[in-house]
């Protein structure tokens, strides 16, 4: 039987053919081929911002391409990647070269952490940590507000300690899969085995671990893992939204040994590292974007990078709809006015039913508000229109202006025109049901600002 992999391969230089490079590169390349279910294939992406970006806006193109590269008629589906499945799947190693390595996520890495005051000496800890793993400081222990890079630094260290010692055993676990872990072990009674393999670690990352706080059987297993491992002189890092003394533990011996090696807290970073954040980011990922434009981004999001980062993500998302080269501020500006209204919610604005609108017809937002009247032109521009006075509560007058300063008849005639189609002809409804769809979904929870 036909294999996803060779199905996905297949489909690959289609893909990469019918798409812009961004695209390509930010949505396609990273995918993972995991199986054909019937007549579906199931993708992998990395994560659920991809899973939704993938849903929303490349579904279609992806099943077409697919299609068309292996003659066939599938349908696509994707799936999210599990981020840290429990430690017990883990195949246990023989005493071979390779230790086990499991949980980490190749994407971060110290090459890619940006240092600046507020994350000086939390980074040089966690590179002192990975350079000499149980003798600089064990615990390591990092704290600080969401966003600030705690997960990508526990990564990090763990991407490093890999490649230094392949043959160290190595996991990461956040403390939810801890007590996940824990909580089947109890049920199926495998808890000899959560012990050996988390036992036999040489380095143990764990994610989060104030939320095991409070849950008593969990709270115990990790007592007996951090010391049965600190014991044995191995290492184990740590990260939590608080220091330790104001986590939430029933037991304080937990609490006091979080404090044997050292701590370090994150501080929302300056505005200076935020645009180098970005500038790495825009650097990696091939976009050409103005300082002017990071700077703007880097001032409106002061106090989560991953919010930043979600604002930056959009805005390129956006640039390649609109099939813009260079993003300056203005552009950007226009986008996050468009996205965010003053409650820091998703809006639906003429603007952006403008790019979805293009976007599923294949044409350009300046055709859209040409005054070209071809059908491949003037379909899309009805509809566009349509939206707006469907989805937004803007006059037609205005309308009108959205769309190159057209008369409000020529708007309303549109309009009129749409509805009297909608349920007659499928395309039209399709397409209104498919962009009312993505318009009113939002591509990723958008940050709120406050
Ligand atoms: P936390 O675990 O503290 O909530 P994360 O480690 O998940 O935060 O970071 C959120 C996002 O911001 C990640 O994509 C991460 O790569 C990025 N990030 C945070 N701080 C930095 C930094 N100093 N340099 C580069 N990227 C960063
Ligand atoms: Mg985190």
């Amino acid at each position: 039987m036909i294999s996803a992999q060779v199905i996905w391969s297949k489909a690959l230089p289609v893909l990469q053919e019918e798409m812009t490079p961004t695209s390509y590169k930010t949505w396609i390349k990273d995918i993972q081929p995991i199986s054909l279910e019937g007549n579906t294939l199931i993708l992998m992406a990395q994560n659920e911002t991809y899973v939704n970006t993938l849903r929303q806006f490349y579904a279609g193109i992806v099943t077409e391409c697919v299609n068309k590269a292996n003659g066939s008629n599938y349908n696509v589906s994707f799936i999210m990647k599990q981020e840290n499945e429990p430690v017990v799947s883990v195949p246990t190693q023989g005493s071979g070269e390779q230790g086990v390595f499991f949980g980490v996520q190749s994407k971060y890495t110290f090459d890619t952490f940006v240092t600046g005051e507020s994350n000086r000496f939390a980074h040089a800890a966690a590179v002192a940590v990975a350079d000499n793993p149980a003798s600089a400081y064990n615990p390591l222990y990092i704290y600080g507000g969401s966003g600030l890079g705690k997960t990508h630094i526990l990564h990090a260290i763990g991407n490093y300690v890999h490649e230094m010692h392949p043959e160290f055993n190595i996991c990461f676990v956040s403390s939810e899969d801890f007590t996940n872990d824990v909580i089947s072990a109890i049920k199926y009674d495998t808890r000899e085995e959560l012990r050996n393999k988390y036992r036999k670690l040489d380095l143990l990352l764990v994610d989060d671990i104030q939320f095991i706080g409070g849950k008593e059987a969990t709270e115990m297993e990790f007592f007996n893992t951090f010391n049965a491992l600190h014991g044995a002189n191995k290492q184990i890092v740590i990260t939590s939204d608080q220091s330790p003394k104001d986590l939430p533990f029933l037991q304080e011996r937990l609490r006091t040994r979080f404090s044997w090696g050292i701590t370090a807290d994150i501080k929302p970073p300056v505005v200076e590292t935020r645009v180098a954040i970005l500038t790495g980011k825009a650097e990696r990922d091939h976009v050409d974007i103005t300082g002017d434009a990071l700077l703007y981004m880097a001032e409106k999001f002061s106090s989560n990078v991953r919010e930043l980062e979600s604002c930056y993500n959009r805005v390129v998302l956006y640039a390649d709809f609109s099939k813009r080269t260079t993003i300056d501020r203005s552009f950007v500006e226009v986008v996050l006015r468009d996205y965010v209204s003053s409650e820091g919610k998703h809006m639906v604005t003429p603007e952006l039913i403008k790019q979805v609108t293009a976007d599923y017809f294949n044409v350009t937002v300046e055709e859209l508000v040409s005054t070209r009247r071809d059908k491949r032109i003037a379909v899309p521009r009805h509809v566009a229109m349509y939206l707006c006075r469907t989805l937004t509560n803007i006059s037609y007058p205005d309308i009108g202006k959205a769309f190159g300063g057209k008369h409000y008849s020529t708007v309303m005639y549109s309009c009129d025109q749409i509805a009297s189609e909608i349920g007659n002809r499928t395309d039209i409804t399709t397409a209104i049901d498919d962009i009312t769809n993505r318009l009113t979904n939002d591509l990723t929870p958008f940050p709120s600002r406050n």
